[in-house]
């Protein structure tokens, strides 16, 4: 069984002919980091503590702890990476969650027999059509590729920026007369990813812990919303599914994310130590080993990425995204196929609403896996 992201764990890497799984997006690439920070990370939950399903009555968002939303807060005000002065917070199961709020939350709900379409510029993020599919709602269907939107009716446009699977940054698309919202779901918007060039300010952004951190099993994500009305609403169907989000998940995430934070407040810690520093050179690593195995192979093309001035790391940084979108440069192969016969699982193009030559592989499997991955697309060859 296949489930989006998340799939079977990977088989053991016991000889040559084993798979490996780099088809999910299970980001377990900074484990080593939390390893090492193993004391300061430790939580403590007594068999009395967070018992009550409420959190804070004054906020509109009642589940969310209030510790975890100065957490947020504190993140993106030392990143750089969003604008939180004025805006509301909605804490959700994952941003996978938040992202059907935001649907919800943005939905006419005068037009009940009308669905809204629900675009996203292709190559899009897999789950974003099979997480509406699923519902048959109502309220929102999927719409396909905003960049062939032209219908004369309301839309919801997803803008996913760094984009999953390609890592391009990515603004709204459709060209359309008719009214258009948005939901920019910047996951990925950290710097071990892409250089930070901006503080975003649009009206719903999500973020994740699971790609912020890599603690995806705790399944936090959390939306900065401008307008209260729509926060609300996400809020009210936060309620409705799943009546708020684990406090013992609020309580590790606001931890862990003051952790790294401290730990740039802190004048002694060494550069090396810390948690953007070290994603960042991983990432960079892992991309300069991958990039010397495709160029062996020939067989695959990877996209280039433009140089940017990152304000967090105050100099001209490159782009390191989690996934490898790859183009098999052979005319008439597959890349999954292709990939298939070195025993690598990878995504399919055509999940993403592009052409079966593309293949997207995860950056961020464990140390074990990616190695042997990048041994075994450097072994491809032209026949
Ligand atoms: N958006 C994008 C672009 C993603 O890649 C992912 C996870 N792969 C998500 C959202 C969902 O993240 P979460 O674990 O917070 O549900």
């Amino acid at each position: 069984m296949v489930v989006g992201e998340a799939s079977s764990p990977s088989t053991p890497l016991t000889n040559n002919c084993s798979i490996i799984d780099a088809q999910k997006g299970d980001p377990l690439a900074f484990g080593s980091y939390w390893k090492q920070m193993n004391d300061e990370c430790t939580l403590v939950i007594k068999g009395w503590e967070l018992m009550s399903y409420y959190s804070d009555l004054s906020n509109m968002c009642w589940y969310m702890l209030p510790e975890l939303k100065d957490a947020i807060e504190r993140i993106h005000h030392l990143v750089g990476n969003a604008v939180t002065k004025d805006r509301y917070i909605v804490v959700g199961n994952g941003s996978s969650q938040l992202f059907q709020a935001s649907l919800f939350a943005l939905s006419p709900l005068d037009v009940p027999d009308h669905p809204v379409n629900v675009v996203a510029a292709a190559p899009y993020y897999s789950e974003y059509k099979s997480a509406i599919n699923i519902l048959h709602s109502r309220m929102f269907q999927w719409g396909g590729d905003a960049a062939v939107y032209d219908k004369n009716e309301p839309y919801i446009e997803m803008v996913t920026s760094p984009n999953n699977p390609d890592g391009t940054l990515r603004e709204p698309v459709v060209n359309s007369v008719a009214e258009g919202k948005f939901i920019y779901d910047l996951a990925y918007y950290w710097p071990q990813f892409t250089p930070i060039t901006h503080k975003a300010d649009d009206d719903v952004m999500l973020f994740t812990f699971s790609k912020c951190t890599g603690h995806a099993g705790s399944r936090i994500g959390w939306a900065i919303v401008k307008d209260i009305e729509v926060a609300k609403k996400m809020a009210t169907f936060v309620q409705s599914s799943s009546m708020g989000v684990s406090k013992e998940s609020q309580t590790r995430a606001a931890k862990i994310i003051g952790v790294i934070c401290d730990g740039y407040q802190n004048l002694k810690s060494k550069e090396s130590e810390l948690f953007f520093e070290y994603s960042k050179r991983l990432m960079k690593e892992r991309w300069e080993k991958l990039g010397e195995a495709v160029e062996q192979s020939m067989v695959f093309g990877v996209v280039k990425y433009p140089n940017a001035y990152c304000n967090f790391t105050n100099e001209i940084s490159e782009t390191y995204p989690s996934f490898a979108w790859l183009k098999c440069e052979e005319g008439k192969e597959n890349g999954h196929n292709y990939l298939r016969k070195l025993n690598i699982s990878s995504r399919e193009g055509e999940r993403f609403g592009a052409d079966s030559k593309f293949v997207r592989v995860s950056m961020l499997g464990m140390d074990d896996d990616f190695n042997e991955l990048v041994k075994r697309l450097s072994s491809v060859k032209i026949e």
